[in-house]
């Protein structure tokens, strides 16, 4: 959520800092770059999972062509194919850039022979966080089959580079979609937060814990309005093997959706991502934060403490039951915090929400998140200019920022008139 986000690695083992952090760049290109026209019926080979067959009723004119790109365009989509390995263009056209982290970039292929739609994830694994970050990814993706999941279709290696081809999910981001839809009801949140907690369910049976949930990593399966949402991002994941504890140690995450036994460094459990869904749906409702504070030893403090409050909007229009469901999950004690299970026994979510209103939060909530990332972008932006020394790098990642920024300031803008 917001203008950028950095994740909090997995440590190396003679390492105790907290702070090994890395950014994450955002792209936000792809929130344009809706892909209308993927209908393919052959499977790309057998034995593999099916890609996604989307019918799309709403769908209008044709898919991007690649000729008609604009050059700088062109030539990005240029400078990612030159880093693919032949083998995986051989086989698969490489599209457009849609998204991209610490060490990966995702691309939108067609396969050649099928013209089905696929995404790949490349992954640098010449550096250590690279190779374990691809390396747990890979262990999860193998072994999980979820309608909520996104399925992995093949992997090609190289020595510094890995190719994972997924299911391609063209639907967006959650909080895209919020902002872009106009209403959002807490029956809405409960069909959100259902399909989550399928999935993490299912995870957690296979003793599987993702460590990294956030809204980033859910993305919505295809653009019409009944799409399912499926989980990705599995570079923090950690897979139990046999015999062992459910503990883990390593401290690792997103900040803000850190469980607080994790900042204690307490051996801990698979409830980390029921405390990461907690924070989900606290911003679901409202479109803020519950624990926020651009100074990480704060924000600390605060998820410590487990101290957050239901003031400013839309907080009174929102139903106790919800509010239950949040502090059932925001609980510090793990011991004490609900299970995927339970969660989707809760009867805030079995009801979908039916004794509360159907009173619409939308314009609350994506006037928060709106407000938000334009006020993160911003303090970004003043920080980046007291840097004495900028990196091409970073100058493209300042005008990738102040370009968001202009998005974001029109789309509030619009937001208030409307
Ligand atoms: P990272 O570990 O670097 O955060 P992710 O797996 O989250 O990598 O991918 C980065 C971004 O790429 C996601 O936030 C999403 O926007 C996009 N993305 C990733 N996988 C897919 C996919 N299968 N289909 C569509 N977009 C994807
Ligand atoms: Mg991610």
């Amino acid at each position: 959520m917001g203008c950028g986000t950095s994740k909090v690695l997995p440590e190396p083992p003679t390492d105790v800092q907290l702070d090994l952090v890395k950014k994450v760049e955002p792209y936000i290109g792809h929130q344009n770059d809706v892909y209308k026209h993927f209908i393919k019926e052959d499977a790309v080979k057998a034995g593999s999972p099916s890609p996604p067959r989307h019918t799309y009723p709403y769908s209008s004119g044709h898919p991007p062509n690649y000729a008609e790109q604009p050059e700088p365009r062109k030539n990005k989509v240029a400078k990612y194919r030159a880093k693919f390995d032949p083998r995986v263009t051989a086989k698969y056209d490489i599209k457009a850039l849609i998204g991209r982290g610490s060490f990966s970039r995702v691309v939108r292929v067609e396969h050649k022979a099928t013209k089905q739609p696929f995404a790949i994830k490349m992954i640098e694994t010449k550096y250590r966080e690279g190779r374990e970050v691809c390396e747990s990814e890979l262990c999860v993706l193998r072994r999980v089959r979820h309608t909520n999941i996104i399925q992995l279709i093949e992997v090609f290696e190289t020595q510094e580079r890995v190719y994972m081809v997924m299911e391609l999910a063209t639907g967006g981001e959650l909080f895209d979609r919020i902002i872009a839809k106009g209403s959002f009801t807490e029956r809405d949140a409960t069909r959100v937060l259902q399909m989550v907690l399928d999935g993490v369910k299912y995870l957690h049976t296979l003793g599987i814990t993702h460590r990294d949930l956030k809204p980033e990593n859910l993305l919505y399966y295809h653009p019409g309005t009944d799409s399912k949402i499926m989980i990705t991002d599995f570079g923090l994941a950690s897979a139990r093997k046999k015999g062992d504890d459910c503990l883990m140690k390593t401290t690792c995450g997103t900040p803000e959706y850190i469980a607080p036994e994790i900042l204690v460094r307490k051996p801990y459990t698979n409830s980390v991502d029921m405390w990461a869904l907690g924070v989900i749906s606290y911003i679901l409702l409202s479109g803020t934060m519950p624990f926020e504070d651009d100074n990480r030893t704060r924000l600390y403090r605060q998820i410590l403490k487990g101290k957050y409050s239901y003031s400013g909007e839309p907080w009174p229009s929102v139903s106790n039951l919800a509010k239950d469901f949040i502090d059932r999950l925001l609980t510090v004690d793990p011991g004490d915090r609900m299970t995927a299970l339970q969660a989707l026994k809760h009867p805030w979510v079995v009801s979908m929400a039916a004794s509360s209103s159907m009173k619409n939060l939308h314009r609350s909530i994506s006037q928060n998140l709106l407000k938000r990332a334009s006020s993160r972008c911003q303090s970004t932006k003043s920080a980046q200019s007291t840097r004495s020394s900028r990196s091409t790098k970073s100058t493209k990642s300042r005008r990738g920022r102040e370009r968001e920024l202009r998005e974001l300031n029109l789309r509030y803008q619009q937001q208030c008139n409307g």
